[in-house]
């Protein structure tokens, strides 16, 4: 059940924890399919723990190489047997079979791969999750983010019904996110980075923005000043540097704690009843991935979750969900909240 910090005429948010549940590897290496450590899932008990002492409700979305090590399906099996936690499902195309194809950074995105191979994987995460975590998961999350028309209908063709691979005002060669809704909404089947009718899958971005409220105002001006036309000047560094503009993800492996709190208020201020907050589960073990290198860094993290957390009860009426809790209580109302879409 979800559960709520404390009321009294406070706004009222839902915050979801969302963990990318995945092998080690170096992020500025090679892609590898089959020397996968899953290691860092031994940590999620003491994660797990930790969120259900601050109130959080994690999502844990299990990529192929977690959920076919039995040890760490067991973790999951059991954490998800407490119904203190979600489990859904998190695509990584290099290490999922069927193994077929080129394996460099574009293929890295599912996005990027043919239709049929994309189906192919996800039935074989799908049943693998089933079979060692058994659970059915309806959540899924691509891997290098990003969805387009083929994954969608793919998605929900393999019974998922809420889609959170939208990372708002992120760009790069390999995928696009840009002008996707900052806020939960309908995806349009055809084009889901716009929103669309009702339909059987609802898109539940993760947080991502400005330090300013009224996110797709600063993002052209941030796009503006990020131009090759603009770069001789060096705005783009004045405006971080000065915190006149900065763009901000909601995730303590990338951004500070005073960042994400200031992202955090801007996203109430813009109205967004969500705040949705991502990880990697190998952050979770000092020394596998490049954010968490040491012990130090590992408490830091868990402070920066924390501060972040506690921040946000004090100042608001919290209700702490999965990412299913946060669609159903959306779906009801939540705050007056109706998703944008458009028929
Ligand atoms: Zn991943």
């Amino acid at each position: 059940m979800p559960t709520q910090s404390n009321p009294n005429n406070k706004r009222k948010v839902l915050f979801i924890l969302s963990v990318d549940t995945e092998e080690e590897f170096d992020w500025n290496g090679d892609f590898p399919q089959n020397t996968c450590n899953v290691e860092n899932v031994q940590q999620i008990p003491k994660f797990q723990a930790f969120c259900e002492s601050l109130g959080v409700r994690p999502t844990y979305l299990v990529d192929y190489p977690v959920a076919n090590d039995i040890k760490a399906a067991n973790i999951l099996k059991n954490i998800a047997q407490t119904k203190n936690a979600e489990i859904g499902a998190h695509l990584h195309p290099w290490c999922n079979p069927p193994m077929e194809g080129a394996n460099g950074e574009r293929e890295s995105h599912v996005v990027n791969l043919a239709p049929n191979l994309v189906r192919a994987k996800l039935q074989s995460l799908t049943s693998t999750i089933k079979r060692n975590i058994e659970v059915t998961p309806t959540v899924f999350r691509t891997g290098r983010w990003g969805t387009n028309e083929a994954v969608i209908n793919i998605t929900r063709g393999e019974g998922y019904d809420i889609d959170s691979s939208v990372y708002p005002y992120y760009i790069n060669e390999d995928f696009s996110c840009e002008n996707t809704p900052d806020k939960p909404y309908w995806p349009n089947l055809s084009s889901p980075n716009l929103a669309g009718p009702k339909c059987d899958i609802f898109e539940l971005p993760i947080t991502a923005g400005f330090n300013r409220s009224n996110f797709p105002f600063w993002d052209k001006v941030h796009r503006l000043l990020s131009s090759k036309f603009m770069d001789p000047l060096r705005l783009i560094g004045f405006a971080w540097k000065t915190n006149i503009l900065r763009k901000i993800y909601l995730c303590p492996e990338l951004s500070t704690t005073d960042d994400m709190i200031a992202l955090t208020e801007a996203a109430l201020t813009s109205e967004n009843p969500v705040i949705h907050m991502y990880i990697h589960s190998s952050s979770l073990l000092p020394g596998r991935n490049e954010y968490t290198q040491n012990n130090g860094d590992e408490k830091r993290f868990y402070t920066s979750i924390a501060d972040v957390v506690e921040h946000l009860a004090n100042q608001n009426d919290v209700t702490f969900c999965t990412i299913t809790e946060a669609r159903d209580l959306l779906l009801e109302g939540f705050a007056g909240y109706t998703a944008p879409q458009i028929d």
